[in-house]
C-alpha cells in the first residue's frame, strides 16, 4: 500500500511539474508572439514592411511552426514565428539567401520578388540573360536575384551565352563591355579573359559593388563561389575586406584592370555595334553585360563647392575619424545610422535635413537620434538645405525660408540623399522595364 501511494505521488508530482513547465513554454510562446505582432505593427507604421526586392511569403496552411526558419536565416528578425506560424516581420531587409526557403521541412516557404502593393520594376531579359535589345546582357541583382553567389554565377553565364551567339570579331574596340565591378562584373571579366574575349571593365565608384560599401564587416554565403580562373572558394562566413582581396588578388594575377572611377553614361546600339559613353571616353564594343546592381547612383545635392574631396557619400571606415566637424546631409535611416556612428567617434556632428522631422526611419533608428539629439550628440539642422561647401566651411538656406542662412565650420560632408535608380539608364539604352507585383522566383516545383 505504502509502495502504491508512493508511486501515486510521483505519478502526481510528475503530472504536476509537466503542467506547470507547459504553462510556462505556453507563457512563452504567447509573449514572444506577442512581442513578434508588435514589430509587424511597427515595421508597418515605420513604412518598412513592405519588402523593396526579393522576401519570403509562407503559406500558412503549410507551415508548422517549426521555426526551421527563423533560425537560418542569415539576417535575423526577417521572418518569426507569430500565433504557431512564420510570419514576415521586416522584410524589406530581406538581401535572399534563401536559407529560410531550404531549411523549411515543408515547404511552406517562397521567394517572391515585389507585393501586390510595391512591385519592383526589372528588366525584360531572356533565361539567357539576354534583354530585348541584342547583344546586351544583364547579370547579377541588377536581374532581381540577390547574392554575391548568384551575382557570380550569372556574370560567368551571360559571357557563356555571348559567345555562344555572337562568334566571331567586327571592327568594333573590344568583344565585351562590361559595365560595374561588383561580383557580377568581376566574374564576367574573370570569364571573358579565360574565354580569350578582348574586354573593357568600367566601374563609376570602387573595385567591389555593393560589397564594398556594406556597412557591415560580416558576410555570409550559404554556398561556395567558383570563380574562373582560380576556382571554388569555400568562405561561408568571411569580411568585406578578405573577400575584396581576393578578388584583387585574382585580377591582378590575371593582368585585367578595372577603370575605376569611370561611370557609363549611355550605351547605344548601331547596326553591328555599341557606342558606350563614360564620364570619360567613348568605347566601341560587340556585346555588353551590364551588371551595375540595383542600387543606383547617389543622389547629389548639386550645391557649389560639392566636387571636393571632403565631400563623400558614403562612410567606410568610422572608427578612423576622429574629432572632425562633420555635416551629414539627409533623413533617412543611412543618413541617421552614419550620423550616430560619427557621434560615437567623438566628432562635432550637425545633421541637415530638408523637411521638418523624421520619418519612415525604423523603430530603432526613431527612438536612438531622439536621444543622440537629447545629449546634443548630434545638432539637427531641419528644414535647410545645404548651398555651399568651401574647405571650411558650409553655408545652408531654411527650405521653406530661403532668407534664413546658417554657416557652420566643416571638415567633412555626408551626403545621404538617395540614388538615381538604374531603370531610367537601363530605358535610355532601349531596355523594356516591368513592374513585378508579387511573383514566386524561388519555389518548390511540385505545389
Ligand atoms: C546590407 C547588405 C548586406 C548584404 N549581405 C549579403 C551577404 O551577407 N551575402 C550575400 O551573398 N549577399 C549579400 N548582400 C547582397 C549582395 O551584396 C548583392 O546581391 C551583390 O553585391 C550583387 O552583385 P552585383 O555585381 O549584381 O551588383 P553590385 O554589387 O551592386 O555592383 C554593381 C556595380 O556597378 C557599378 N555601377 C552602377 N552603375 C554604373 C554605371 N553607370 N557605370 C559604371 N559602373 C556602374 C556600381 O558602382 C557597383 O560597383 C547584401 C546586400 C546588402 C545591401
Amino acid at each position: 500500500m505504502e509502495s502504491f501511494l508512493e508511486e501515486l505521488a510521483g505519478y502526481i508530482l510528475g503530472i504536476l511539474i509537466a503542467s506547470v513547465s507547459l504553462f510556462f513554454y505556453l507563457r512563452g510562446k504567447r509573449k514572444k508572439s506577442r512581442s513578434n505582432i508588435e514589430k509587424i505593427e511597427k515595421a508597418k507604421e515605420m513604412g518598412i514592411y513592405e519588402p523593396v526586392s526579393l522576401h519570403p511569403v509562407v503559406n500558412e496552411s503549410i507551415c508548422i511552426g517549426s521555426a526551421a526558419c527563423v533560425m537560418a536565416c542569415p539576417e535575423k528578425d526577417i521572418i518569426a514565428i507569430v500565433h504557431g506560424k512564420a510570419s514576415a516581420v521586416n522584410t524589406s531587409r530581406c538581401v535572399g539567401h534563401g536559407a529560410c526557403f531550404h531549411a523549411c521541412p515543408v515547404q511552406a516557404i517562397s521567394l517572391y520578388i515585389g507585393t501586390e502593393k510595391r512591385g519592383v520594376e526589372l528588366p525584360h531579359m531572356s533565361e539567357e540573360f539576354e534583354t530585348n535589345v541584342p547583344g546586351l546582357y544583364i547579370a547579377g541583382e541588377l536581374g532581381g536575384m540577390g547574392l554575391i553567389k548568384n551575382a557570380v554565377e550569372q556574370g560567368k553565364q551571360a559571357v557563356e551565352y555571348f559567345m555562344k551567339k555572337y562568334p566571331g570579331k567586327n571592327k568594333a574596340q573590344c568583344d565585351l563591355l562590361i559595365i560595374g565591378a561588383g561580383p557580377a562584373g568581376i566574374a564576367a571579366s574573370l570569364k571573358a579573359k579565360e574565354k580569350g574575349l578582348s574586354f573593357i571593365t568600367l566601374e563609376q565608384d570602387t573595385l567591389g559593388g555593393t560589397v564594398y560599401s556594406f556597412p557591415r564587416q560580416k558576410l555570409v554565403m550559404t554556398n561556395p563561389m567558383d570563380l574562373p580562373l582560380h576556382g571554388k572558394v569555400k568562405l561561408y562566413e568571411t569580411s568585406k575586406d578578405e573577400l575584396i582581396t581576393l578578388w584583387k588578388e585574382v585580377l591582378e594575377k590575371n593582368q585585367i584592370t578595372v577603370n575605376e572611377l569611370e561611370k557609363v553614361e549611355s550605351v547605344e546600339r548601331k547596326p553591328d555595334h555599341f557606342e558606350i559613353k563614360s564620364s570619360k571616353a567613348t568605347y566601341t564594343s560587340r556585346g555588353i553585360i551590364m551588371a551595375i546592381g540595383r542600387r543606383g547612383t547617389p543622389r547629389k545635392i548639386g550645391c557649389a563647392g560639392e566636387v571636393s574631396p571632403k565631400v563623400y557619400y558614403r562612410l567606410l571606415e568610422p572608427e578612423l575619424i576622429k574629432n572632425q566637424k562633420i555635416l551629414v546631409v539627409g533623413g533617412g535611416d543611412s543618413a541617421i545610422e552614419n550620423a550616430m556612428m560619427l557621434a560615437d567617434e567623438g566628432n562635432e556632428v550637425h545633421l541637415s535635413y530638408r523637411s521638418e522631422a523624421f520619418s519612415r526611419l525604423k523603430p530603432k533608428n526613431s527612438e536612438k537620434i531622439n536621444q543622440y539629439i537629447a545629449a546634443r550628440k548630434i545638432i539637427p539642422l531641419f528644414s535647410t538645405t545645404v548651398t555651399e561647401i568651401t574647405e571650411k566651411k558650409v553655408t545652408l538656406k531654411g527650405t521653406d525660408n530661403p532668407e534664413l542662412i546658417t554657416e557652420i565650420e566643416n571638415d567633412l560632408v555626408y551626403v545621404y540623399i538617395g540614388g538615381e535608380l538604374p531603370t531610367q539608364f537601363l530605358e535610355k539604352a532601349g531596355i523594356h522595364i516591368t513592374k513585378r507585383f508579387g511573383e514566386p522566383i524561388l519555389f518548390h516545383k511540385e505545389k
